[in-house]
């Protein structure tokens, strides 16, 4: 097998075969641009090396000798050679840019008969030294493991001996000096001279790169990049060229737009009289490029064109090395660049409008979850800010408010207009309507798929958790951290895209679509054939989901809406009756209610459709905490007495211990409390209906589609489709108003999955509430799956994923695809949708692209992401 190959053999289509790196510098040696020459050594034989237990493959010196040999032929020099000897740069170059792999060596070639040559031939002793002393370092650090910092402090004593500052202060004297102690650093700690046999060099450095393919930094990179091991690294082996040959030489990097904001203008750095590692190394300030045009105007001019060039040849933004020799140019490697959201957009739209690429293309260029800090507010990047932690980056946007410590009162601050943050250890689902009312949520326990988490993200509020560094103490109002205290009332803030809090009110700015974002959208949209549709339970929230485009609402839950202050009292008599009357006249209070948060919806999504759920939670979430009436309760029985008020929180107490669950996921709840309770839906239907003839007598276009939760057939269905036809019956009578509307069902058991062509037969449309669909088909509880054992199952690579976060295809995607199948075989056009986390998380918008949905819903924020990755799906 042929395992090298010359630059001027591979093109950019090889990566795989060539690496990354050494594709481009074949691409661009054909191109004809100004690369110095060499080849690169495939990731074949990476492969082969470690088939064989770590072996060279047989054969693989021979032919870089040959390909050596080219090279010497190429450039009048010859490795090794003592009057002009042949250097060179060993590189790693992975299919996929790698960082963590081994560093590059270069100046290999040099020995301490050869530095004399190299010293002779340029006229330069003081060069040819630093070239040696740079290799000597480079070679013990990366191939013979021994650690840089020692080299370090032999050049810093060196220069403290010399009482200069800077390494070009240092003369050749002093590099002789370095390059003794340097060697014999080596020889100290690995017992073994450094090899002054070129060939010797050349395959420990080649080894070298072969053996940094399993070393520690390479595997985690690739593990949470989700990088196959079995890839393999190519060498890149290249005849060096020299930006450490006086002030007409230097080294750089560029990019060729911004990549920041996207600008179309060459950025980037260089450092004059400097090899490459000393721009990154960050030894010396560099430069901006810009200088460079006053520095060497002739280069400038010709490395301006050259971006120019790679930027149209590349159709992509390039992230570009450079180095310059004597007043040569010379470009050492290209690749598309990293570049943030805003830049990802502008470069994209631009590059339409330049012709370039394809509206397509452009679509596909930018990643649908990079654009999620665009779209929450987000603190003002110029501020000062007096950061005191950093937790988990758990649900991005920031948030400023007084710091609060239990949900109460955060509901009770809130209601008096106050902007809090939540802080707790850890919520639970008792913390609902805290982190309901608060700005943002604060939590010191708790990974990035605990309840804070989740509940933050499906409600687009910022959330930082895991805040270690942050103590609260026991009961008390109060967090510490460091030598900061921080008590209820103290404002702080939270930036739930990097995990910082931070002390006072952060200055904020509101997102906005930029016109380029607008103009990428627009193009998503002509493209994608799945709707988008968002997740909201306030007018608030539907307006905003409308702004970024949403085509309707598709889970509005109403038991947010019986959650506030005014209505929480009623809800709990509700729940509490002891007879059908009681419970009818707490109903009768709620009617009004209801039918205004309906009309608020309904109104605000005018003309487009919203997907109203009936209650579905257990209704012990309305009740209060059973720990805290117990402490009441103990309180009154020491310092009361009997007393009616300890009698009615006995009774109080017992009620609630009676609706208490086992298992309150597979409890009471969903449906079933239409079946058990059928006046609360026929409540809920009504005010959706009076809603309806509110708006039509208003003049506007209300679309309701009435949800039932959690059925498991026909049944179930007919029976409460019955009372909600029945309401719209009476409220069509009693106003004389006609309208439309109309009855599915979630689709969140397995068993209404199976059914789905007989629940169809009744249902106007499904909704696939993915998220008790996943808990109901794994049979994993998704409170205890995330903190208990679910890590271990990703770890371990028994899932491939976090079924809760990415749709698990193979199961519950299974169960999906045939729902629908079956359900479009007795109803055809049956409308069918998704809700739940994954209906926001673009690779589980691809797969309900791929079934045939007709809709996904998201929270409000996530629509434009999911508007980009539905156009995704579809290209
Ligand atoms: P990385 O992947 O870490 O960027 P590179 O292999 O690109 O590593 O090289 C590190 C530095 O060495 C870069 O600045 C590069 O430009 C420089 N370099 C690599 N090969 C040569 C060469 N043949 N001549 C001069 N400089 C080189
Ligand atoms: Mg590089
Ligand atoms: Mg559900």
């Amino acid at each position: 097998t042929k395992y090298v190959y010359r630059f001027e053999e591979g093109n950019a289509g090889m990566k795989n075969l060539l690496g990354g790196k050494g594709a481009n510098l074949a691409e661009m040696t054909n191109i004809g641009l100004p690369v110095p020459p060499g080849f690169i050594v495939t990731t074949e034989a990476c492969k082969e090396f470690y088939l064989q237990g770590r072996r060279l493959p047989d054969g693989l010196m021979d032919e870089i000798r040959e390909h050596i040999r080219l090279l010497e032929q190429k450039l009048g020099k010859v490795l090794g050679d003592e009057q002009n000897p042949l250097l060179v740069s060993v590189r790693s170059g992975a299919p996929v840019s790698m960082p963590g792999m081994m560093d590059t060596v270069l100046n290999l070639g040099l020995n301490d008969r050869t530095v004399e040559g190299l010293a002779r031939s340029t006229g330069d002793e003081r060069f040819a030294l630093d070239c040696y002393r740079r290799f000597i370092n480079m070679f013990g650090d990366v191939v013979m493991h021994v650690e840089h910092y020692q080299f370090e402090s032999i050049l810093q004593a060196q220069k403290d001996r010399r009482g200069v500052q800077h390494d070009h202060q240092l003369t050749a004297a002093d590099w002789r000096e370095v390059i003794a102690r340097y060697k014999s650093l080596i020889e100290t700690e690995i017992r073994r001279p450094f090899p002054q046999d070129p060939l010797e060099q050349l395959t420990m450095a080649v080894r070298a790169v072969f053996d940094s393919w399993y070393n520690d930094r390479a595997v985690v990179y690739r593990k949470i990049h989700r990088i196959p091991d079995d890839l393999g690294t190519a060498v890149n082996i290249q005849a060096m060229v020299f930006g450490n040959m006086g002030e007409d030489s230097g080294s750089g990097v560029a990019f060729t737009r911004n990549p920041s904001t996207g600008e179309r203008e060459v950025y980037g750095e260089y450092l004059t009289n400097a090899q490459g590692e000393d721009v990154v190394g960050g030894i010396r300030t560099p430069k901006p490029i810009q200088e460079l045009a006053a520095d060497l105007p002739e280069v400038y001019r010709q490395f301006r064109d050259i971006c120019e060039l790679l930027d149209r040849h590349y159709r992509d933004m390039q992230d570009i090395e450079f180095t310059i020799e004597r007043g040569r140019l010379y470009i050492l490697q290209t690749r598309n660049g990293k570049r943030t959201a805003q830049a990802a957009i502008r470069i994209a739209v631009d590059m339409v409008d330049e012709g370039l690429i394809s509206r397509e293309e452009a679509v596909v260029r930018v990643e649908p979850e990079q654009l999620d800090h665009l779209l929450h507010r987000h603190i003002d990047p110029e501020a000062k800010l007096d950061v005191i932690a950093t937790g988990l980056p758990a649900s991005p946007g920031s948030a400023a408010g007084k710091a609060v410590f239990d949900a109460d009162t955060a509901e009770k601050l809130a209601q008096e207009g106050e902007k809090v943050i939540l802080v707790r250890n850890e919520t639970t689902p008792d913390d609902i309507h805290g982190i309901v009312a608060a700005q943002g949520i604060l939590t010191s326990r708790g990974g990035m798929t605990s309840h804070a988490a989740v509940v933050a993200r499906g409600m687009g509020k910022p959330c930082v958790c895991g805040c270690e560094a942050i103590r609260i103490k026991g009961r008390e109002p109060v967090f510490t951290v460091n030598d900061v205290t921080v008590r209820q009332g103290d404002l702080i803030s939270i930036d739930g895209s990097t995990g910082r809090v931070i002390l006072g009110a952060a200055p904020m700015l509101d997102p906005e679509l930029s016109p380029e974002f607008q103009r990428l959208l627009e193009w998503a949209d002509e493209i994608r054939t799945l709707e988008v549709r968002g997740n909201a339970d306030t007018p608030a929230d539907a307006a905003k989901a409308r702004e970024f485009g949403a085509a309707g609402i598709g889970l509005c839950r109403t038991e947010h809406m019986f959650m506030g202050a005014d209505r929480l009292p009623i809800v709990q008599q509700m729940i509490l009756a002891d007879d059908e009357d009681t419970r009818r006249a707490a109903l009768e209070k709620l009617l009004p209610m209801q039918r205004e948060d309906f009309y608020g919806i309904l109104k605000a999504m005018d003309g487009l459709p919203v997907c109203i759920r009936l209650l579905d939670p257990p209704l012990h979430e309305f009740l209060p905490d059973i720990e805290e009436l117990h402490v009441d309760i103990t309180r009154l029985q020491f310092t009361a007495g009997d007393t009616p008020e300890l009698r009615e929180k006995e009774e109080l107490l017992r009620k609630i211990r009676a609706l208490s669950e086992c298992n309150p996921m597979l409890g009471h709840r969903g449906c079933r409390l239409g079946i058990t309770y059928p006046e609360v839906y026929a409540m809920q239907a009504r005010a959706v209906f009076l809603a309806t003839v509110d708006l039509l007598r208003e003049g506007h276009h209300p679309v309701p589609e009435v949800e039932i939760p959690l059925v498991i057939d026909r049944n179930e269905f007919v029976f409460l489709k019955q009372q909600v036809d029945q309401a719209a019956a009476e409220v069509r009578a009693e106003t004389g108003v006609e309208f439309e509307y109309t009855v599915g069902t979630m689709i969140e058991l397995p068993r209404a999955a199976l059914l789905a062509d007989e629940i169809a037969r009744e249902a106007e449309f499904f909704s696939f509430g993915t998220n008790d669909l996943t808990q109901t088909t794994l049979g994993f509880s998704r409170d205890d799956a995330e903190g208990k054992f679910l890590h271990r199952y990703l770890e371990l690579k028994l899932l491939p994923d976090n079924p809760f976060a990415v749709l698990d295809r193979k199961g519950v995607g299974r169960l999906i695809a045939m729902g629908i199948e079956l359900g479009r075989s007795t109803r055809p056009d049956l409308l069918v949708g998704i809700c739940g986390e994954h209906g926001g998380e673009p690779r589980s918008i691809e797969f309900c692209h791929q079934v045939g949905m007709n809709y996904v819903s998201c929270s409000p924020y996530r629509v434009p992401i999911a508007r980009l990755a539905a156009a995704q799906a579809r290209v």
